[in-house]
């Protein structure tokens, strides 16, 4: 499918299946080459809900040993970030000495995953890494750090492969952005 149309608004296809398969292998590669020797636990904490479909194939290729926890926060609503950081399911265990890999779906204004860093951090973590499937540095200004990003994009909305609309769009096997 190359164009998908979601509450009247038209979306094209901006990264195929294929070249999302490469950028997982690429992140995997850089993820596993930095976990290799880690010694102490490591926790892999996806953000809900955009980043499940992300996290289920990136695990799938990560070859150290570690944990999964999940954490839901909401931020955005419709097509806007709202600014707010609302933690609605948290982390459920202690990870005090542990080394923690926040995974997140997009990085747009920064603000969710510097919020949740700071949460992060007051629990005394060995180490806190981000891997973004996509980021938008013209919107945050690499305020933040991510230390793997998937793929850089300019600011459009996109959609699919986890990411939604309005709760919809979540299934698309590619990632489309916003026709203007
Ligand atoms: P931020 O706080 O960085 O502005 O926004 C982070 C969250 O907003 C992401 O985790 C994601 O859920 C949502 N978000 C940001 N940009 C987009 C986008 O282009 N499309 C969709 N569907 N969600 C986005």
């Amino acid at each position: 499918m190359e164009i998908v149309t979601y509450f009247d608004k038209v979306f094209s296809l901006f990264i195929s299946k294929d070249e999302i398969n490469e950028i997982l292998n690429k992140l995997a590669l850089e993820v596993n080459k930095t976990y290799q020797d880690v010694n102490e636990d490591v926790i892999l904490v996806s953000i809900l809900d955009g980043s499940f479909i992300f996290m289920a194939d990136l695990v799938r290729k990560l070859d150290f040993e570690f944990d999964i926890e999940f954490v839901k926060i909401r931020s955005y609503e419709g097509m806007e970030s709202t600014g707010d950081f609302e933690l609605l399911l948290n982390l459920q265990i202690e990870i005090e000495g542990k080394h923690i890999l926040i995974i997140e779906d997009i990085v747009d204004t920064g603000l969710t995953i510097e919020k949740f860093i700071d949460k992060v951090k007051e629990m005394n973590p060995a180490s806190v890494k981000v891997c973004s499937l996509l980021s938008k540095p013209e919107v945050h200004n690499d305020i933040i750090n991510i230390d793997f990003v998937g793929r850089e994009i300019p600011p459009a909305f996109v959609i699919g492969y986890g990411l939604d609309i309005d709760g919809k769009a979540r299934n698309l096997d590619g990632i489309y952005q916003l026709e203007i």
